[in-house]
């Protein structure tokens, strides 16, 4: 009787390498996704900066605006008091007037001190942002070098895979049908794994320790032996 085992062990080897093959592009791919996503999670995380500074900006661009708005209603109050000046009838109306004119003009020009601070202050933070535009700008193209690697990647794995997954079936074709049909089960359930070498009487999968009822069948090799405690098939490693 031929030995049903070594008569197709170097296929199922075969077979069981490709699994382990395709076992690790799927855990490959199943990684891509969840890299990508960290990606963009990162790349939004340092947008943060520059959108704080650009609110930043905007928000002393706009009390400027205020400020400005200000003087200039203030300047048009002088104007209007200055026309005034003409047409009062008293001393004493008069330089009540010039009074007020007086103190007008002194906030207004604490105001246009103020103005011009905050237009250097704009200047400054404008330049910041302009700086931190720039930098997101590179980080942002590294970010998607990266991504498209990643792409590239899992385009790659998959071509890989389906290649690899048409060898495993024309590789357990060549099978006995039931030795076949018991591989795909057992390989299905244990990541692609279904043999495991006996080495020193011990099922080196699981480090369980063959009985010697069950060591003499495998010497036989009339049939495929499953280890009693991982269930997958059993051949001496020589
Ligand atoms: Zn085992």
């Amino acid at each position: 009787m031929a030995n049903l085992l070594m008569l197709n062990l170097e296929t199922l080897k075969a077979a069981q390498s490709l699994d382990g093959e395709i076992h690790q592009a799927n855990l490959l791919l199943t990684q891509i996704p969840e890299k990508r996503s960290h990606l963009s999670q990162e790349l939004e995380g340092k947008k943060s900066r520059l959108t704080e500074l650009d609110k930043s900006l905007k928000d002393l661009q706009l009390n400027l605006k205020e400020k400005e708005m200000e003087l200039s209603q203030k300047e048009a109050q002088v104007k209007k008091l200055d026309g005034q000046l003409s047409l009062v009838k008293t001393n004493k109306e008069y330089s009540a007037l010039q009074q007020e004119i007086a103190s007008l003009k002194a906030d207004n020009s604490l105001l246009e001190e103020d103005i011009i601070k905050k237009m250097d202050e704009v200047e400054v933070v404008k330049d910041e942002v302009q700086t931190e535009k720039n930098h997101f700008a590179d980080i942002t193209k590294s970010y998607q070098t990266q991504d498209q690697e990643l792409l590239a990647q899992e385009k790659e794995l998959q071509k890989r895979l389906q290649e690899i997954t048409k060898q495993r079936q024309d590789v357990v074709a060549r099978l006995p049908r039931e030795i076949g049909d018991l591989y795909n089960r057992i390989a299905q359930k244990k990541d692609g794994m279904a043999l495991a070498p006996v080495t020193g009487e011990v099922c080196s999968a699981c480090q369980m320790r063959i009985r010697p009822q069950v060591i003499n069948e495998l010497t036989l090799g009339e049939q495929i032996i499953v280890c009693e405690n991982c269930s997958r098939i059993l051949f001496f490693d020589v």
